[in-house]
């Protein structure tokens, strides 16, 4: 038997071996395997019938669906590349996303119907919009375009190195970039660690695996992915809902699923959590943000299952470095770490000249595995930066690795605060001034100062009631970290500013104080 070459073959082969086994299910609809190839078979006819080429680019403004997955896979059959779009952008955002990738047509979903009537003249690429679930006469239907083709294979030609998905950057530190990933990217990963792949990675045809996060991020389409590589089953959410969340455990049975941080606190802080059943849940995977030890703590306790923190990016097609269940013991000093390299992947901490650091010194992480992104779409320029020539990705994150190869993460290199020719990592100003009782949430970020090019200034939300000054706040971290870190000014804000992944977006509250400045940037 030979080896699939692309991630189509994957979904013929699963379709010959598992036929009317269930890949997914969507409130209430079951797709088979063996169903899936054939609708996906018709969508590659169809996006050919409507002129689409191959390399073409097609755009999705939906919430999760099954249809979504169908495209994607159907786009993957047709050689056509989908790209995603985060639907929680605002109107011109989206525009300037289709725009980007030049999409041939636009599948909306039936919330969207209304906001992209009113995009139509700023999407000019767009030869022809077709609705996921109706809701617009003046559109094609999805079905309707899909079951007009016959269901057998096109067998079109489709190379390892072709791209099977344009996924947007989140944008937490600047306009979202179009990361092209390739069938190799993708299915690199999963061979690489096929020798020794870690307990928690083992898939069987008995998983239920819950897809929560948003398919136009990695830790969406990605882990959906990742029913149709492995067989097993998919449950999929519309879109992430604490309430429903706990009601999939309840009544599919789910066995692992993918979580950010900030929807694991949604999902834990619900007062039902602790008289849901857990006992089906093997693995909570979790990352795209770091995780407040606290945090941590309370879902280990509630969800009584085994925990991987993952770390990575959209332009490593995901997880990179992941921290095992048996390395989250309270006490260990690696349960404040990402983890390890996965098998396959190289991981190096850079000076800025680019020259590997020894243990425990904090540079740039740099990564290098047949996961990394083929490129970023139209910008050659931030391509050449990002990637080199031998093909070390550099991930603009600040950290250092131990002796055993955990990576600690501290920062975006592009947050980092110098004061006084200090650098000063946000993170561990933050978990400082997170230990006052009285703050529940703070982000910290460098503002323009005269004497110390800039000063730490903190931007704290208060917990309900509580009425700490900000002299109190400063005395009490000025207690627990140098004098050098501890923020000269805070800011009392009622919510922090965050995207769809529940990253914080410093530059929102650090680019007001910096108008008309220059801020320096490594
Ligand atoms: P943009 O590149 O457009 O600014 P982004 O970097 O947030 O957006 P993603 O590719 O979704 O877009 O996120 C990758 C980043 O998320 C990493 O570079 C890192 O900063 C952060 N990240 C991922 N996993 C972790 C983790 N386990 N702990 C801390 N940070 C993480
Ligand atoms: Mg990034």
């Amino acid at each position: 038997q030979t080896e699939p070459a692309n991630l189509a073959d994957v979904i013929r082969a699963q379709a010959k071996t598992r036929g009317d086994e269930i890949l997914y299910e969507f409130e209430g609809r079951i797709t088979s395997f063996a169903q899936f190839d054939a609708h996906t078979n018709r969508i590659a006819r169809a996006l050919a019938a409507s002129g689409v080429k191959p390399n073409e680019r097609i755009a999705y403004l939906g919430k999760n669906s099954d249809i979504y997955f169908e495209l994607w896979a159907g786009a993957m059959k047709a050689n056509v590349v989908i790209a995603p779009v985060n639907w929680r952008l605002a109107g011109p955002e989206i525009a300037y996303i289709v725009e980007d990738c030049k999409a041939a047509i636009l599948f909306v979903g039936p919330e969207f119907v209304d906001q992209v009537r009113g995009l139509t003249d700023q999407i000019p690429s767009v030869r022809a919009i077709i609705t996921t679930e109706g809701g617009a006469p003046e559109w094609q239907d999805f079905a309707q375009w899909r079951d007009a083709q016959p269901s057998d294979d096109p067998q079109v030609a489709v190379a390892p190195s072709d791209i099977a998905i344009q996924l947007y950057t989140s944008g937490t530190t600047g306009k979202p970039k179009g990361a092209m990933l390739s069938h190799a990217n993708f299915l690199s990963l999963v061979r690489a660690g096929r020798d020794n792949t870690p307990e928690w990675n083992i898939w069987s045809s008995d998983d239920v695996s819950l897809i929560a996060m948003p398919v136009f991020h990695i830790g969406g389409s990605g882990w959906g992915m990742m029913s149709i590589y492995h067989g097993a089953k998919g449950v999929i959410a519309r879109e992430f809902d604490p309430t429903k969340v706990l009601d999939f455990f309840e009544q599919a049975k789910i066995t692992k699923l993918f979580m950010v941080p900030a929807a694991m606190q949604f999902v834990v802080r619900q007062p039902r959590a602790r008289e849901v059943d857990f006992s089906r849940l093997k693995y909570m995977l979790y990352g795209a943000s770091p995780i407040p030890a606290a945090l941590l703590k309370e879902c280990i306790d509630v969800f009584k299952c085994g925990f991987v923190q993952m770390y990575g990016m959209t332009e490593t097609t995901g997880t990179i470095v992941a921290l095992p269940p048996e390395d989250h013991v309270e006490g260990l000093e690696r349960m404040r770490s990402a983890g390890k390299a996965l098998p396959g992947v190289e991981i190096a901490i850079l000076d800025p000249d680019g020259k590997p650091l020894p243990p425990r010194q904090v540079g740039e992480i740099a990564t290098r595995s047949g996961s990394n992104m083929a490129g970023y779409w139209n910008l050659p320029e931030a391509t050449k930066k990002t990637i080199d020539g031998d093909n070390w990705l550099r991930t603009g994150d600040a950290g250092y690795m131990d002796e055993d190869g955990y990576v600690y993460i501290h920062d975006r290199i592009k947050d980092m605060i110098i004061s006084g020719g200090e650098n000063i990592y946000p993170a561990e100003v933050e978990s400082a001034i997170c230990d006052h009782p009285d703050v529940a949430e703070v982000a910290v970020v460098g503002v323009p100062d005269d004497q110390w090019g800039e000063a730490v200034k903190a931007v704290v939300v208060m917990k309900p009631g509580k009425e700490a000054t900000a002299q109190d706040i400063i005395g009490f971290t000025r207690t627990r970290i140098a004098g050098f870190k501890t923020p000269k000014s805070i800011d009392f804000i009622p919510a922090l500013p965050r995207n769809a992944s529940g990253k914080i977006l410093r530059r929102h509250l650090r680019d007001p104080y910096w108008t008309g400045k220059d801020r320096q940037v490594n």
